[in-house]
Order: structure tokens, then C-alpha cells, then sequence
């Protein structure tokens, strides 16, 4: 991270890791990705809270430590194909991306899409692609994924999501209703179908059908 001050910084990890992202990969990801580039306006000063934060098109820019659980929950090993639901600001994207081999990532709306992209090129994240698209629908063109992560809360994994998913894969979804605590579930498939569990309580924006109206 180039941005903010020392001190901020060292409080930005110790606040990650006495909330639980614990893995030196993810820590050293979460370092090296200046948060502050991904948050604009009046917010701009929050940026190494852990906090979620107000982005455009009325979403949010989760959490940090959030960002931090679901990349350690989603064991990448550095060979792998992820796809991301829901851009929003970029952020998480940025982080999976120094962690994995291929990033896809995908919201709704066109805006956060496009500003999302700058941050990735001036941040020189050359293996992201991120695209305008109905997340709920996967990406079928570049599926099977080794990993997915939904950064939007479902009313049940979405099932092209379940079915675009390897065998040994993981996903990461924020299952219940949108406007209540939901709940973090990591799926893992196995040769024979797949296993649930429950992994915190968390709070997303919901997963909403269709494009976004700035298209
Ligand atoms: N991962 C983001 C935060 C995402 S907020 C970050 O790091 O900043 C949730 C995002 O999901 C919003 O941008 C919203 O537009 C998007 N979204 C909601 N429903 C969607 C859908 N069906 N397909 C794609 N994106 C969706």
C-alpha cells in the first residue's frame, strides 16, 4: 500500500487480524492493494476503517475484514479460475486477483464496471476482466471456476452458480434476505454433490435480478 501512513496502515492489519484474517498471503494481499484507491468523495478518509463504505449506484464497498475472511475461506492456491459476483468498487476483486491466477468479476451495474476497470489498470492488475452482466446467471462462457465468490446476499446459492462450479471447488455466498442478518455459507463440491456451511453472520446488499439502470 502506498497511500496511507504508516501508523494507518499498521492499525488497517490489526484490525484485520484481531477479527480473524489471520493467513500472511491474504495480510500481504490486503497490504499491497491500497484500499483508498477504490473508495471516492467524502469517504475517501475512512478508507482504512474497517468498515463497508458507500459507493456509487446506492452500493457498498465491503468491509475489509469481510473481504479478508471470505479470501482466506476460499483456500486460492495461486492456479486458479475465480469468479467474483458483484464488483461494486473493485476491492475484493483486487485483492483475489493477487492471489489467484484469473479473475472474473461481474455487476449489474455498467458505472461501477467501468470505474472499477481504471482502478485495475492504474493498479497494473492485468488479470482481471471485468464484465456488465446478471451475476445470478454466472458467466457460462468462462465457466467451470475453481472458485466463486458472491459479494451480493442470495436468497439460496443461485443454481447456474452451483452448476458452473468444479468439482473440489469452493463458493462463498451470503445466503438470506436482504434486508436482515444474513448468513456467510461456503459450498464445497464434491465428486457427489455438495456440502454446506455456515461460516458467520454477515450483511450485503442483495443480489438483485437484471442490469442495473445506468446501462
Ligand atoms: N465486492 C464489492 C462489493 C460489492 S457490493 C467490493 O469489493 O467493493 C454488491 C454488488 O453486487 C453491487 O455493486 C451490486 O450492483 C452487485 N449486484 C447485485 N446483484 C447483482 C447481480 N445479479 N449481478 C451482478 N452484480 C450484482
Amino acid at each position: 500500500m502506498t497511500g496511507p501512513a504508516a501508523e494507518t496502515k499498521m492499525q488497517f492489519l490489526y484490525a484485520l487480524r484481531s477479527r480473524g484474517v489471520t493467513e500472511k498471503r491474504v495480510l500481504e494481499a490486503m497490504e499491497s492493494v491500497d484500499r483508498g484507491k477504490f473508495v471516492r468523495g467524502i469517504f475517501s478518509d475512512r478508507s482504512y476503517e474497517d468498515m463497508p463504505l458507500p459507493i456509487a449506484c446506492g452500493q457498498t464497498i465491503s468491509q475489509p475484514s469481510v473481504v479478508g475472511l471470505m479470501t482466506q475461506a476460499l483456500q486460492l492456491s495461486g492456479r486458479d479460475k475465480v469468479l467474483e459476483v458483484g464488483t461494486g468498487s473493485g476491492y475484493q476483486a483486487a485483492i483475489l486477483a493477487r492471489l489467484a491466477r484469473r479473475v472474473y468479476t461481474v455487476d449489474r451495474h455498467a458505472r461501477l464496471v467501468r470505474e472499477a476497470r481504471l482502478v485495475f489498470d492504474e493498479l497494473n492488475l492485468t488479470n482481471i476482466t471485468a464484465m456488465v452482466a446478471d451475476g445470478s446467471f454466472g458467466l457460462p462462457e468462462q465457466a467451470p471456476f475453481d472458485r466463486i465468490i458472491v459479494t451480493a446476499a442470495a436468497e439460496d446459492p443461485p443454481g447456474p452458480l452451483l452448476a458452473q462450479l468444479k468439482i473440489g471447488g469452493i463458493m462463498m455466498v451470503p445466503v438470506g434476505q436482504s434486508d436482515a442478518v444474513q448468513t456467510l455459507i461456503r459450498v464445497h463440491r464434491t465428486e457427489t454433490g455438495f456440502d454446506y456451511d455456515e461460516i458467520r453472520p454477515v450483511r450485503f446488499v442483495p443480489l438483485l435480478e437484471g442490469l442495473g439502470k445506468d446501462v
